[in-house]
């Protein structure tokens, strides 16, 4: 069992949870070495960080960065940042600054389709009103009796050919490699198994093309084992991390009780050939301590 989650949101960006409940969560089942990873926002790293020393437990500063690349949109974490790096402070409030306009948008299109006051009900459950996001929309139209459950609403409503689908142009994924490395910080495609599925997926020509771009880019880790991924991707992407020499990340991408497809915790450990991304940065501890 890998004991380090290095993938997870709280209410800064679409988790249900304050950056302490996550903590708490994760040490009752028994993560040693945590990364908050919000969407576009560094807000709750410090809160995060201080309830973490409280039970011993390791922390890394992360953030999930949207991306739009060619027809697709990609996240890309970025694990041991600086918070305090300005080309990453910048960098995340421009990612930031479209999402009320887009807020709008959906709400607008979910008029049409017969949904309306959506736009209001959704801001009721984005707690960081500048990281109102698909996740809060989803939340409220479970409320408001349309679907019963978050996932649903997904698959009905918002993904890309849904009637409340707005296409966003996010961050370029160059400009997120360079503010995450900038920092100091090791750049990881999150679950790259996503990208891949459905009928908009990407092929595995693509997913090669892809990852030579990330590689020349700068990124350096891949996450293989993901609460979006299956056992049969565990081992497909640790070949693509064999392949390409990247290393490889973990997380459960835990949003909330009850919403995730994994709880916190309690990954099971990487297929054989994979370099785990802890040693990004423990490695780098070395030579800065010679
Ligand atoms: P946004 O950044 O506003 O486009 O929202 C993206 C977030 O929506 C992701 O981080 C997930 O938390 C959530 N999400 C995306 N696709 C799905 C899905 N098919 N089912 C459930 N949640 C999803
Ligand atoms: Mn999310
Ligand atoms: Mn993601
Ligand atoms: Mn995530």
């Amino acid at each position: 069992m890998l004991d380090h989650d290095l993938h997870c949101h709280s209410k800064f960006s679409d988790g249900t949870l304050t950056p302490t409940e996550v903590v708490n969560r994760a040490a009752e089942r028994g993560v040693k070495v945590l990364a908050l990873t919000d969407h576009d926002d560094m807000e709750g790293l410090d809160e995060a960080r201080a309830a973490a020393a409280q039970h011993g437990m390791g922390f890394i500063n992360g953030v999930e960065v949207s991306v739009s690349w060619r027809t697709h949109t990609l996240h890309i974490v970025g694990l041991n940042i600086n918070p305090n790096y300005p080309a990453l402070v910048e960098g995340l409030r421009s990612v930031r600054s479209g999402r009320g306009e887009r807020a709008r948008k959906m709400s607008d299109a979910l008029a049409k389709a017969g949904i309306g006051g959506v736009l209001e009900g959704a801001y009721h459950y984005a707690e960081n009103p500048n990281m109102i996001g698909r996740t809060h929309f989803a939340r409220y139209l479970v409320e408001a009796g349309h679907c019963r459950d978050v996932k649903s609403v997904f698959n009905r409503y918002l993904v890309k050919g849904k009637p409340g689908y707005v296409p966003h142009q996010w961050a370029a994924l160059a400009d997120a490699i360079s503010w995450i490395r900038g920092s100091g910080g090791v750049a990881v495609l999150a679950h790259p198994g996503r990208y891949m599925t459905g009928r908009s997926g990407m092929g595995k020509k693509t997913m090669h093309e892809l990852l030579t771009e990330f590689v020349e880019l700068g990124g350096q880790a891949l996450e293989v084992v993901t609460g979006s991924h299956t056992p049969e991707q565990y081992a497909e992407f640790a070949r693509y991390a064999e392949e390409f020499k990247l290393l490889s990340s973990c997380g459960s991408d835990f949003h909330g009780p009850g919403e995730s497809w994994r709880d916190m915790g309690r990954l099971p450990d990487f297929p054989l050939s994979c370099r785990p991304v802890w040693q990004a940065w423990e490695n780098d501890a070395v030579t800065k301590v010679n």
